[in-house]
Formats: C-alpha cells, sequence, structure tokens
C-alpha cells in the first residue's frame, strides 16, 4: 500500500523540484497521479501556496468548455479540468476569471492583475490570463501530467497564427456565450478564437528537452516537469514555423485536426 502523503511531503518534494525558485505558476495537475495525499485536494494547494511564499501567485485552469447556463457564473460553474482546479476555485481567496468557457482562476499577489477583464481577451490566446502570467515570468508545472494538457501551448498558436485559428473544437458549440461583468453588465463574448485539439501537444517536449528547459522532478508516484512559460510559447511558435500542422493530431475521427489540416496544407508554415 502507498504510504499517505502528507502536506510536509508535498513541501519537501516541491522545493526539491525548483517550484521555491518560482513566484508566478500556472499548475495542471492530476490529484490521483501522486497516490494518496492526507487531505486531498485542498493539502496540495496549502503546499504550493506554501512553497511559493507570500509574494506568489497559483493560477489554475477552471475550464468548463460549454457553457449550460444563460450567463457564465463563477461561483457555480463546475471546473472540467481536475479536482485540484475545481477546489481552488471555491476558495473565499480566490479569483475566477470571467470568461464563458476557458477561465482560470488564481490565488496571490497577481491575481487580479492576471485574471482581470478576460472577457475582453483571447480565450487562451494574446493577453489571456495563460499569457500574462508566462509574460511576467511564470513558471508552468506540470503535476503528474504531461504537455497535452499544457493550454499555454494554445498561447504560441496564437503568436504563430496557425492558419487554423477560427476552426471550431465542435461544429455543434455555441459560437457566443454571456458573462456579467462586475459592473453587472451582461456582454455576450465571441467564442470564435476558441482553442482546438491538445492530443498532440506531446510533440513540444523534445525540443524543450534538447534546450534543456526542463526540470523533472516526482512527487511520490508522479512525474513532474517544470518549464518557464515563456520557454513553451516561444518554442510552441518555432515548432509551428517549421511546420504549422506539428500540434495537429492523427486521430482519423478528431473533426477538428481533420478540419485543421486541410488549412495547413494551403499554409505549410504558420504565419507566412
Ligand atoms: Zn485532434
Amino acid at each position: 500500500m502507498k504510504r499517505l502523503l502528507q502536506k510536509s511531503d508535498l513541501v519537501d518534494f516541491l522545493r526539491e523540484g525548483g517550484v521555491d525558485q518560482t513566484r508566478l505558476l500556472m499548475m495542471h495537475s492530476s490529484l490521483h497521479s501522486m497516490g494518496r495525499v492526507n487531505g486531498g485536494a485542498e493539502t496540495v494547494i496549502d503546499a504550493v501556496l506554501e512553497v511559493l511564499g507570500e509574494d506568489g501567485t497559483l493560477m489554475v485552469p477552471t475550464f468548463n468548455y460549454v457553457l449550460e447556463m444563460e450567463v457564465f457564473d463563477p461561483a457555480t460553474v463546475h471546473s472540467q479540468t481536475g479536482l485540484i482546479t475545481n477546489t481552488l476555485r471555491k476558495r473565499p481567496e480566490a479569483v475566477r476569471s470571467l470568461h464563458p468557457t476557458y477561465s482560470v482562476a488564481a490565488i496571490g499577489r497577481h491575481a487580479d492583475e492576471f485574471t482581470r477583464e478576460h472577457w475582453k481577451a483571447e480565450s487562451t490566446g494574446i493577453d489571456s490570463p495563460i499569457d500574462r502570467i508566462a509574460r511576467a515570468g511564470g513558471f508552468i508545472l506540470l503535476l503528474g501530467v504531461k504537455h497535452d494538457t499544457d493550454s499555454t501551448m494554445h498561447v504560441g498558436e496564437a503568436y504563430a497564427q496557425v492558419p487554423y485559428r477560427g476552426v471550431p473544437y465542435d461544429p455543434n458549440f455555441p459560437r457566443t456565450a454571456q458573462v456579467r461583468t462586475p459592473s453587472g453588465e451582461v456582454v455576450t463574448v465571441d467564442l470564435n478564437d476558441e482553442p482546438g485539439c491538445s492530443t498532440g501537444f506531446g510533440v513540444i517536449e523534445m525540443p524543450l528537452r534538447q534546450k534543456g528547459m526542463i526540470r523533472d522532478f516526482k512527487i511520490e508516484a508522479a512525474k513532474c516537469q517544470l518549464v518557464k512559460g515563456l520557454d513553451v510559447i516561444e518554442t510552441t511558435v518555432e515548432v509551428l514555423r517549421e511546420r504549422s500542422d506539428a500540434l495537429l493530431c492523427s486521430n482519423p475521427s478528431c473533426y477538428f485536426c481533420t478540419c485543421a489540416r486541410k488549412k495547413t496544407a494551403l499554409h505549410p508554415r504558420a504565419g507566412e
């Protein structure tokens, strides 16, 4: 039987992995990957916040993908990106960005700054919260998950101006949704910039490794990777300028990648 991990164990693992040398952290995570944690998701969040310190900011994706209500309600819409993220967004000190499908939640010094007016920006593109934390020098922690969960690569797709921007992930998804802004006004958000399939995103790992940009460590059974957000964005852009279909998956039944491939055939190098 695996040992029951305590918060102090997690703090030790995170420090050994170098997370204490970051202040701004975008975390993608799998609670299950670590085995048994005393206190579950709450303990993981506490441990990461302790390691980041008082000046730190922790951000997680709280994507819901499709809004199943008329107006996005940040207090009730469930996060579909893992138990840790859904637990974090419910904390009183957490700030959830106002985006009807690709919101994030953040805790810490820069939480307001990074999440502000998300409905005006691209969902996961330029000036999105994920872009902002990366450009501020933030790191990405993949905790028991791989690069196919890393939405920062969608930021790279936006900067590279991939020819498949605007292809819907699913043609049946709504193209607009509404949020209520802090002033009480209900605004309609255009969802045509939503990100597509990330199944093929693992291709980024090799170039990042070749450049020595990945720091590997473990939290008990969970394999973790720490990488700078800007390194991911810049490497994604480089890979896409070489081949604009580099991130598309090869599953023939993937609607998004099938449509996207037709567009990349016309524009083999992104941004041209
Ligand atoms: Zn695909």
